[in-house]
């Protein structure tokens, strides 16, 4: 297939540009390098330009005829998306209607979107199935399900149809250490565990130790980036055997808390890096576990990456290189 990866310089777009270049389909990626990097692209041929540049879009859809669009580009750090709402509402929802648009004028009837379990805000029951109420409780969660809805309501009145991904908590990295996450200002748990382990970081704190879970701290479930992108392809076969508009939750369905996640980083690194209890962090749900029998049922979904220390161990290969190439 002919394929636009949009943000495919990013976290997870490059390692879907990693995989479809593997298996050889042509690929075209779209990303302003706002937080991408041009040297994450192990395949393909890179536009730079901003999904906000309607006439590039439109150009680039009207003469590469792609036959699907996978949507990555987006601002994803949810604490900015409090204090700066427009910056997330025009990225992540104005210009995803840009990108919408020009797939329904250009005839790409195919789109996968990354969205994420930030779209169920607080849910009461766990594990989260897709059935749970959209409660967003921020301006990030919030964009991303305004551009679910928009996806619905353009794939009943057009041909386009859409598999839009509900992300957990994805981490891990490439196991041959070829590319990973890059975010200078990172906030995700595994990620500064290991800096932290590194010594970029003095230390890292624990947000919140009296929530009502087994030892007080938050739960997620922690998905391997390479699990997820497996997602994505089975995402795009469904699509192309003529599957119609459908969302998935991607998770393993099953938690570790904080407290196992700082425990299993200091036995993958091997180093005892300094740990602080703190307070809670405004807007953490106590626990955040995927209902993933959806997509392992319709889509037959296998994770085989679903092991806390292979994931850390894989961010831990990654992180070190990062450190050594000054990344
Ligand atoms: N967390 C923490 N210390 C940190 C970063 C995160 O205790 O320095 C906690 C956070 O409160 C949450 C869990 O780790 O309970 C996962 O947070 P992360 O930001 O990685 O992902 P989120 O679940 O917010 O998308």
């Amino acid at each position: 297939m002919k394929i636009l990866v949009t943000g495919g310089a990013g976290y997870i777009g490059s390692h879907m540009v990693r995989t479809l270049g593997e298996k050889g389909h042509e690929v075209v990626i779209y990303d302003n390098l706002s937080s991408g990097h041009r040297d994450s692209l192990l395949y393909g041929r890179l536009v730079v330009s901003d999904l906000a540049d309607r006439e590039t879009l439109r150009i680039l859809l009207q003469e590469e005829r792609f036959d699907a669009v996978i949507h990555f580009a987006a601002f994803i750090a949810v604490e900015e998306s409090v204090k700066d709402p427009l910056k997330y509402y025009r990225n992540n929802f104005s210009n995803a209607l840009n990108l919408i648009d020009a797939c329904v004028k250009y005839g790409v009837n195919k789109f996968i979107f990354s969205s994420t379990a930030a779209v169920y805000g607080m849910p009461e029951k766990m594990p989260v199935t897709e059935e749970t109420s959209l409660l967003p409780i921020n301006p990030y969660g919030a964009s991303k399900m305004m551009t679910e809805r928009a996806l619905r309501d353009v794939s009943e009145s057009a041909g386009l149809r859409y598999v839009a991904l509900r992300y957990f908590n994805v981490a891990g990295a490439d196991p041959m250490t070829r590319i990973g996450q890059r975010y200078r200002e990172a906030t995700h748990l595994i990620t500064l565990a290991l800096r932290t382990a590194l010594g970029e970081r003095k230390s890292l704190s624990v947000f919140g130790t009296d929530y009502a879970t087994s030892d007080g701290t938050c739960i997620r479930d922690y998905i391997h980036v390479d699990d997820l992108i497996d997602a994505h392809l089975l995402g795009l076969d469904y699509l192309a055997a003529g599957g119609g508009s459908r969302i998935f939750n991607c998770g393993y369905g099953r938690g570790y808390s904080v407290r196992e996640v700082v425990a299993m980083t200091k036995k993958v690194t091997g180093i005892d890096f300094p740990v602080a209890d703190a307070d809670r962090r405004a807007g953490d749900p106590p626990v955040l576990v995927a209902d993933s029998s959806r997509i392992r049922g319709e889509l037959g979904w296998r994770p085989s990456r679903d092991d806390l220390e292979f994931i850390i161990r894989t961010a831990w290969d990654w992180e070190k290189k990062r450190r050594e190439l000054h990344l």
